[in-house]
């Protein structure tokens, strides 16, 4: 077996951004991957002639130093894309995230005094304790259970007095009332500003950004198709890795990106049982990609599309022709529908043909499509793409985080390993922190 200074588990993006960073630093490290590709959830499928993400994926501007680092590794492949989004509701299609002035335009009067009188009553200092407060609070009653409520329940899986503040991710920023005055009473909406549809995508689709890590990384440095079996401790170590379930490797300093729970299952010797009750509760949502390739040209204008209705089993349908030209040959698109569920439900051991005719039923109440147009139509399972945030997720998962710090020589990052919504800019930010820690103590 190759030695190595820093053994990395997992080859998704925060393996991948710490091992950018151990390389910066000429660090000797090698990166253990299950699969035999790199990049996990947020990868680059192609079928044919096209391209599509595992789900609808867009680099966020929202570090300024990872932006950076982003544009150098991908240069004139990193496109600044200019694309609205829309939410699907009762027949209609709103803006989305929601403008006052799109509401005004497609609501009745009716509604639109149930927005205002809401709005009147609700105040923005109330402590929130858990979602659906926080929607409550920031759009009323009459928007939230519209747009909110219901389309949360049906990504996380969870009633929304049970999900905590933070699957809102910081994101909402509730509704420029003065204009919903300026458009009801004089008539005359500001027209919205454009920056929640304008981000960076790379040119051939957000794998873009995991192959050029990769490339810059080297490929000798990632051992494909090595699954970790086993985390073997010793004195408040990590001693010996497990690969493929009988080869086992010495390591010195340990970056573990693998999901929480897994990690817990695979400790030699088994963590206090009152850890493992604890891990039986938290759990991470899976994502069904229906994908279908059409002989069409275009399925609608925007990036993505949200249908928060039960009557779709979708949450999400995302046009990868709308981030990038180039993910679709000419005259013809891709989309891809996002089902959210958890491993014992029906739609994540649903075959195929019974997915098919569900999925291409409900899209059909959405825009009359022809069965002809479908050039290909295939599925994928995403597992562990949310880690379902509940209220009072953060004592359990203080609880499960501060036992794996007490190994002195293993560091914990990424979205799955840490429990926390992050995104590809906040795991370039992790990566670079460990790595620090590392080289700086
Ligand atoms: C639908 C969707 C949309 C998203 N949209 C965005 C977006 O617009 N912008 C954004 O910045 N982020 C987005 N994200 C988040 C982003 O994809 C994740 O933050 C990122 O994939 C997490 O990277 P990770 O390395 O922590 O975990 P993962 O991507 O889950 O990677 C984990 C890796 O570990 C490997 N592994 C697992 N078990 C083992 C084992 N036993 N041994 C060895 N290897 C193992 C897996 O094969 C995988 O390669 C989105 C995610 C989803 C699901």
């Amino acid at each position: 077996m190759e030695t190595a200074d820093i053994h990395i588990l997992g080859g998704g993006p925060a393996g991948l951004t710490t091992g950018y960073y151990a390389k910066k630093q000429s660090l000797n490290f090698l990166i253990y991957e299950a699969g035999a590709n790199v990049g996990g959830n947020c990868r680059t499928l192609q079928l044919d002639k096209f391209l599509f993400d595992t789900g609808a994926h867009r680099f966020h501007d929202k570090d300024p130093v990872v932006t950076v680092e982003v544009k150098h590794l991908l240069g004139d492949d990193l496109l600044r894309v200019e694309a609205p989004s829309e939410i699907f509701y009762q027949d209609k299609f709103y803006r989305f995230p929601l403008i006052m002035s799109d509401l005004v335009k497609k609501l009745d009067t009716k509604t639109l005094l149930k927005i205002g009188w809401d709005k009147l009553r609700t105040s923005n200092r109330k402590q929130e304790h858990n979602f659906k407060e926080l929607a409550l609070n920031k759009y009323g009653k009459t928007l939230a259970e519209r747009f909110l409520l219901n389309y949360s329940e049906k990504l996380w899986g969870y009633p929304t007095d049970k999900l905590s503040t933070a699957i809102s991710g910081n994101r909402l920023k509730g509704l420029d009332f003065r204009n919903f005055l300026r458009s009801t009473v004089l008539g005359t909406p500001k027209s919205p500003t454009h920056l929640d549809g304008s981000f960076y995508y790379p040119k051939h689709g957000i794998g873009m950004i995991p192959d050029k890590l990769c490339e810059f990384i080297g490929n000798e440095r990632i051992k494909y198709n090595h699954k970790v079996s086993r985390l073997i401790h010793k004195n408040g170590r990590i001693e010996k890795v497990v690969l493929n379930a009988n080869v086992e490797t010495q390591v010195s300093t340990v970056i573990n990106t693998l999901p929480l729970t897994l990690s817990m299952q695979i400790l030699e010797p088994a963590p206090p049982q009152e850890l493992h009750a604890i891990v039986n509760t938290i759990k991470y949502r899976n994502l069904r990609l229906c994908v279908y390739c059409l002989n069409k040209d275009s399925f609608s204008p925007n990036a993505s599309l949200y249908f928060p209705s039960d009557e779709f089993p979708f949450t999400r349908l995302y046009e990868p022709k709308n981030r990038s030209p180039y993910m679709a040959p000419e005259g013809q698109t891709v989309i891809v529908l996002e089902i959210p569920c958890f491993n014992e439900d029906t739609f994540w051991k649903m075959s195929e043909e019974a997915l098919h005719s569900k999925v291409w039923e409900a899209l059909n109440r959405v825009k009359l499509l022809n069965t002809d147009e479908i050039i290909h139509y295939q599925t994928y399972k995403l597992p562990f793409a949310y880690p379902v945030l509940e209220v009072g997720f953060e004592e359990k998962v203080g609880h499960l985080v501060s036992y794996f710090e007490q190994f002195e020589n293993m560091y914990l990052t990424g979205r799955s390993s840490l429990f926390q919504y992050l995104h590809l800019h906040d795991l370039f930010k992790s990566g670079r922190e460990v790595v620090e820690q590392i080289v700086h103590g």
